[in-house]
């Protein structure tokens, strides 16, 4: 229907006239569920164009495996509750055959989209079941990934943050129990957190470590903390590396593929998205997508940011230059139309944008709309209501041809893969002023994750990453992040 290659008269999704293939992403999503429950898994194929990165036959049946274990171990099963009673009277002998891995939050959507990628990826390598905990401002955002099953962790999960009655231990508390205990025997807890955020430097020693990953495998439940994209440390632990260069012959594709496969718009925000699309992007001859996140909006001056936006599209031929000479301007039938969406907590990027594209004609004579869907003002945190608007941008953004980003955004980094494009990247300020060059296009379309080891378990400097790491560069909006790039290239 939208899709701009080909098959316009497909007006019904329902219909037979694609195949599945088309529908179900190459056979990325299953097609055990029920088709209301989620109208996106059978209609967003009619709004993208179709990838031109295909999921590998390996990755496609570690998803149905991981999708049989869940379906065992899952909330509400008898395995799930057997397990829970033990775990609760601190059993670490649990003989279920089911190990969990619990999601729980932390910041915005962006960075809670790339984490929990992050822990389904490793849910898959280690055979954990993934459960996820949502607050409210999380509820009715995303369909249920896997079928005949749910993620989302029960209310009565008897180890969340609000129970006292336990407490636990992290990786670094437990070696050092069993140092000061000086025992033979290591002693592993049945649950323990692990805390991969920004802010915590803990991981640095231990996550991509084999050593450190055969103890993990020993204990039944992680609880995981995380607003990271952590893809990348588990690219690095040996014992992982041969499974994921067979899940992911790209390793550029890791985001794209299994974000594709796990966020699926709830029908309450895919309604919105359609219609949307429908009235603003679809008929463009060209989509464009500009994210512009200010981190600092007291210390960022506005026309500085909208400057560098504009320069970095008009140079890079993403949006037309302004023609000086106005009486130059010829009509024509077959003028080209391009579509802007604007993404922004603030509505005068939308605004000045469009004025201006209003106010000038162009030197190509392209027709250039310019849409923002929504103007926050401030990141609200616990509102149900916002975090559906951030995801609606996020999935709009990734329905573009061509995107604009900012610099070290999440928000950005999931619409770019999901897209499964190579966005062109605003520099960050120096000194509130726009760098030399105002952009550059990214060397791939994975996130960047912002936290790597510095030393490999050898206590080798990583500092040459792509030496010890073929596969891996600086990202360009931040230095000492690192992200996954396409090797085979
Ligand atoms: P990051 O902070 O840019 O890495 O992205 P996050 O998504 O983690 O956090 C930013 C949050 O601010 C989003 O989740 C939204 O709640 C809000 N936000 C930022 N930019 C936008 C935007 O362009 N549109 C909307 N609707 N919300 C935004």
């Amino acid at each position: 229907m939208f899709k701009s290659t080909g098959s316009k008269n497909s007006s019904s999704p329902s219909t037979k006239s694609h195949a599945d293939n088309d529908t179900l992403l190459d056979g990325l999503l299953s097609s055990g569920f029920d088709k209301g429950s989620c109208l996106s898994r059978y209609q967003s194929y009619l709004y993208r164009k179709v990838s031109p990165h295909k999921p590998s036959p390996y990755l496609i049946s570690k998803l149905r495996s991981y999708e049989d274990l869940h379906r065992r171990c899952g909330p509400h099963t008898r395995a799930y509750k057997k397990t829970m009673v033990k775990l609760n009277r601190f059993k670490s002998n649990v003989t279920t055959g089911c190990q969990y891995i619990i999601w729980t939050y932390a910041n915005g959507l962006g960075n809670r989209m790339v984490s929990m990628t992050s822990a389904f990826l490793y849910a898959i390598l280690t055979d954990r079941v993934l459960l996820v905990e949502f607050n409210d401002d999380m509820v009715g955002l995303f369909c249920e990934p896997f079928p005949n099953s749910t993620w989302i962790l029960p209310k009565d999960f008897p180890f969340s943050d609000n129970n006292k009655r336990h407490h636990f231990e992290t990786y670094q508390s437990m070696l050092k129990r069993n140092k000061e205990n000086n025992s033979t025997q290591f002693l592993l807890p049945s649950v323990m957190h692990l805390n991969l955020q920004h802010t915590s430097d803990d991981h640095e020693k231990f996550f991509s470590c084999d050593h450190s990953q055969n103890l993990l495998h020993k204990v039944p439940l992680l609880i995981l903390r995380s607003d990271q994209y952590f893809v990348p440390s588990l690219f690095m632990v040996p014992s992982f590396n041969q499974e994921l260069s067979k899940m992911f012959p790209n390793k550029d594709t890791v985001f794209h593929h299994l974000g594709r496969y796990l966020f699926l718009p709830s029908n309450d925000v895919w309604g919105p998205i359609k219609r949307f699309y429908q009235a603003y992007i679809a008929k463009a001859d060209e989509k464009i997508g500009i994210q512009i996140r200010v981190f600092n909006p007291n210390l960022t001056p506005y026309q500085t940011i909208m400057n560098q936006t504009l320069s970095c599209s008009q140079k890079h031929k993403i949006l037309p230059d302004f023609a000086t000479n106005i009486s130059n301007e010829s009509p024509s039938k077959n003028q080209i139309l391009k579509s802007v969406l604007v993404t922004s907590l603030y509505p005068e990027y939308g605004e000045n944008l469009r004025t201006m594209y209003l106010n000038k004609p162009t030197v190509t004579g392209e027709i250039v709309g310019v849409y923002q869907p929504s103007h926050e003002e401030n990141q609200k945190f616990g509102d149900n209501l916002h975090n559906k608007k951030a995801w609606t941008d996020i999935y709009l953004l990734s329905l573009c041809d061509v995107l604009v980003t900012s610099s070290l955004s999440t928000f950005g980094y999931v619409a770019q893969s999901l897209a499964g494009i190579k966005p062109w990247v605003l520099y960050k300020l120096l000194d509130a002023k726009v760098p030399d060059s105002p952009c550059v296009q990214d060397v791939s379309m994975e996130p960047c994750f912002h936290i790597p080891p510095k030393h490999d378990c050898m206590e080798k400097s990583l500092d040459d990453i792509g030496t010890a790491f073929p596969y891996m560069r600086r990202c360009v909006d931040f230095g000492s992040g690192i992200k996954l790039i396409n090797d085979l290239q």
